[in-house]
């Protein structure tokens, strides 16, 4: 069975975590096995728990709006959560639910091996990175562990703050330079 659709299929049959007695559908990253750009958000919220994929709610909305505009096909790219079933209420997930799913992004990582993968938001940030200061460290690149992480805002954050909107698509313009030059 391919890589990616046996990670599927333990994300969706997971119940590591009492996340599975209130979610709809688990939401298993989706995307290209080939993707140079890992996009690594926080945890599903409710279109997403409705329909088992991440990132096609209105944050989803926005980023992909901004990745068009920055010629990044849907092709490239893999998206998926640190958590990967919604927190009641979208509160945020807890360190406990975090470290029962971080085998799953670990699995996604390895499968994909991305040239770079990007972390949105301080939620994803403090999980992957241990560090949370998105305001202060938005834009910037860290290697860890063999992989290239770089650092941006949430996109639900921007969605209505315009300020935060133009500093989120000009840290995209800046991956995307970044990754022409690792070509
Ligand atoms: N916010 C996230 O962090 N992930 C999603 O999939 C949707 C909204």
């Amino acid at each position: 069975m391919d890589k990616l659709q046996e990670i599927r299929e333990m994300v969706i049959a997971c119940t590591k975590c009492d996340l599975c007695k209130t979610r709809t559908n688990a939401v298993p990253g989706k995307g290209s096995h080939a993707a140079e750009i890992m996009f690594v958000g926080e945890a599903p919220g409710r279109t997403e728990d409705i329909r088992g994929e991440p990132f096609v709610g209105a944050a989803g909305k926005k980023l992909r709006a901004i990745l068009e505009k920055n010629g990044i096909s849907q092709e490239s790219i893999y998206i998926t959560n640190v958590v990967k079933c919604r927190p009641p209420n979208n509160r945020v997930p807890t360190e406990e639910e975090r470290a029962s799913c971080q085998e799953h992004l670990q699995n996604e990582i390895d499968a994909i091996k991305p040239k770079i993968i990007c972390v949105l938001g301080n939620t994803a940030s403090n999980s992957i990175l241990g560090q949370s200061e998105i305001t202060k460290n938005h834009g910037q690149t860290i290697k860890k562990d063999g992989n290239l992480y770089f650092l941006t805002f949430h996109p639900a954050a921007v969605i209505y703050n315009q300020k935060l909107g133009s500093l989120l698509e000009h840290d995209i313009e800046k991956l995307c330079g970044i990754l022409v030059e690792m070509r």
